[in-house]
């Protein structure tokens, strides 16, 4: 399991054998795969009949075969709506059929309309016996603060780089522990990177502007690699920072000049968050790294 060793799915498996799980828990956590992901294991620990995800027993096999009738996850389509609230109200007041408890299990709650949040909010105020609510969310700004109040609150942090590793095991040690330097242990983030291979592509173009960005000439090439996606310009911005970084305190660039590059890199982030034009914001930042490497020379 990838939470296994984190404190968050330690304590959950210690309320689940002492029999003490709140009626209603909300994950929360800015990654939404990580998220996601400790739900699924706290729900695999949760319903198996020996509490260790044996993959043995009947609770089990249905978990895997994704069969299990105690657990009805929403939204139904891309957000939740009062629809789903709709669903949820009728279907609580039903016992669970093979389980001593259902869960519903809503994802990403902040992707919903007040109006629905609304609806449910009575049935977690009043929750039915033997029914426990299990809410993710990335953003609790966005939750309606009575429903924040109703649950009990659990923080989905980054993972070590062990954990991490053991969510993909198919993905070679180099990249991986190159995306992991880079993009730290939240899945979502880490997922992305690999998506297409694009992290290797991506790193060598950073790399590209680290080394080899010493005359004007090299500009139009790099910008026009740079602008041609946001997600992308972001991470490459990332792991520009990192590598200056690095550099702090080595004497190959003075301190200043890694200070100012870095405060660069930053104002470009801000930038493109900002949704000024990607192209502009390229060309500014590659001939800023310019100067001020030409200013500290
Ligand atoms: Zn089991």
């Amino acid at each position: 399991m990838t939470f296994e060793k984190t404190q968050a799915l330690k304590n959950l498996t210690n309320a689940i054998i002492s029999g003490d799980i709140p009626s209603a828990l909300l994950f929360y956590g800015e990654d939404e795969l990580s998220n996601n992901t400790l739900v699924l294991e706290f729900l695999q620990m949760f319903f198996c009949e020996n509490h260790n995800f044996c993959k043995t027993c009947e609770s089990c096999i249905k978990m895997i075969s994704k069969s299990n009738p105690d657990l009805l996850i929403f939204p139904k389509n891309e957000s939740f709506q009062v629809a789903d609230a709709n669903e949820i109200i009728e279907n609580a007041q039903i016992s669970p059929m093979l389980n001593a408890y259902k869960v519903i299990y809503i994802k990403n709650l902040d992707k919903s309309t007040e109006s629905a949040q609304n609806k449910i909010l009575k049935i977690l105020e009043e929750p039915p016996k033997r029914v426990i609510f299990v809410i993710t969310t990335s953003k609790t700004s966005a939750i309606l603060p009575t429903i924040l109040s109703r649950c009990n609150k659990v923080c989905v942090e980054e993972l070590d780089y062990n954990s991490a590793k053991e969510y993909f095991k198919n993905i070679d040690d180099e990249t991986f522990s190159e995306a992991y330097k880079n993009f730290g242990g939240f899945l979502g983030k880490l997922e992305s990177s690999f998506l297409g291979g694009k992290i290797k592509e991506i790193s060598n173009l950073a790399d590209d502007i680290f080394n080899n960005l010493k005359s004007s000439k090299e500009i139009i090439s790099y910008s026009s690699k740079l602008c041609k996606n946001k997600n992308d310009f972001l991470i490459v911005l990332k792991i520009l920072e990192n590598k200056f970084r690095s550099l702090l305190g080595k004497h190959i660039l003075s301190n200043l000049c890694i200070a100012e590059i870095i405060e660069e890199l930053n104002k470009a982030k801000r930038e493109i968050e900002n949704n000024v034009s990607l192209g502009i914001v390229s060309d500014n930042l590659l001939m800023q790294i310019l100067q001020i490497k030409f200013i500290y020379k």
